[in-house]
């Protein structure tokens, strides 16, 4: 392990970026394994801002609805659910560096802007393999494993290191991902909406707290004037 000049160890930070539209059990089982598995100091959850992958387009949020895309919930409250979701975990935190960055989000600026806030810190960068895929598919992926060493975590119905994952796999320095199998939780953000949405239980998929946020600001629920669901 790197020894900074002192003796002090770097630290190890964990850095798991999402839309958390709503945050779930999925997301906190990732990250509190990779935790334990890389002996990583903290975990910071960093809600995207506008995520590109979802709303590929720079439309308004009228266009995106009538083009039948989904309006993503606003930050503020991607954001508090967040910070209730990991509030009892003292290794848990959520960073506003995505939020507060105007435009849509990539990665390789969220990394840029943890590097500055923790300049002495090495960072792991944990990804489902659904995202992953798309992460490496989408953007300068060189550049990104310059900044953190990417943890692949198992996620049900997506196939961890795919045939063509695999030749990404072989061109890419010997450290820079690791995949890894985590206790399957088939959750997802999308099953959590559509429940809310029609009268169905989220208990248990979500923490306690974020089924309560949930039904305290109506989240997910038809699109009206008090509620509009947009970011
Ligand atoms: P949506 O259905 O809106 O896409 P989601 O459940 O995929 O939501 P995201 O916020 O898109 O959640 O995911 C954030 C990160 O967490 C991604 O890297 C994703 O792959 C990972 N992830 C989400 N759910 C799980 C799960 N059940 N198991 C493992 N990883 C997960
Ligand atoms: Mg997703």
């Amino acid at each position: 392990r790197a020894q900074a000049p002192g003796g002090a160890r770097r630290r190890r930070l964990g850095v798991m970026g999402g839309t958390f539209d709503p945050v779930h059990n999925g997301h906190l089982v990732a990250a509190s394994e990779v935790a334990d598995e890389f002996d990583l100091d903290e975990v910071i959850f960093v809600p995207t801002g506008r995520p590109w992958q979802k709303l590929r387009d720079p439309v308004s949020e009228d266009d995106a609805l009538s083009a039948g895309k989904r309006a993503v919930s606003h930050a503020e409250d991607r954001y508090l659910m967040t910070v209730i979701a990991t509030a009892s975990n003292p290794r848990f935190s959520v960073s506003r560096v995505d939020i507060d960055r105007e435009g849509f989000t990539y990665t390789v600026d969220t990394l840029r802007d943890l590097h500055r806030v923790h300049p002495d810190a090495d960072l792991f960068f944990i990804t489902g393999a659904d995202a992953l895929e798309s992460i490496l598919s989408w953007q300068d992926w060189r550049d990104l494993f310059e900044l953190a060493h990417f943890v692949g975590v198992s996620r049900p119905g997506y196939e961890l290191g795919a045939a063509h994952l695999a030749s990404y796999l072989r061109t890419l320095p010997p450290d820079a991902l690791t995949l890894m199998e985590i206790p399957a939780l088939a959750i997802s953000s999308t099953d959590c909406r559509e429940r809310a949405a029609t009268g169905r239980p989220v208990w248990y998929l979500v923490p306690d707290g974020v089924v309560q946020y949930i039904q305290k600001r109506r989240l997910y629920q038809a699109v009206s004037a008090e509620n509009p669901g947009t970011s």
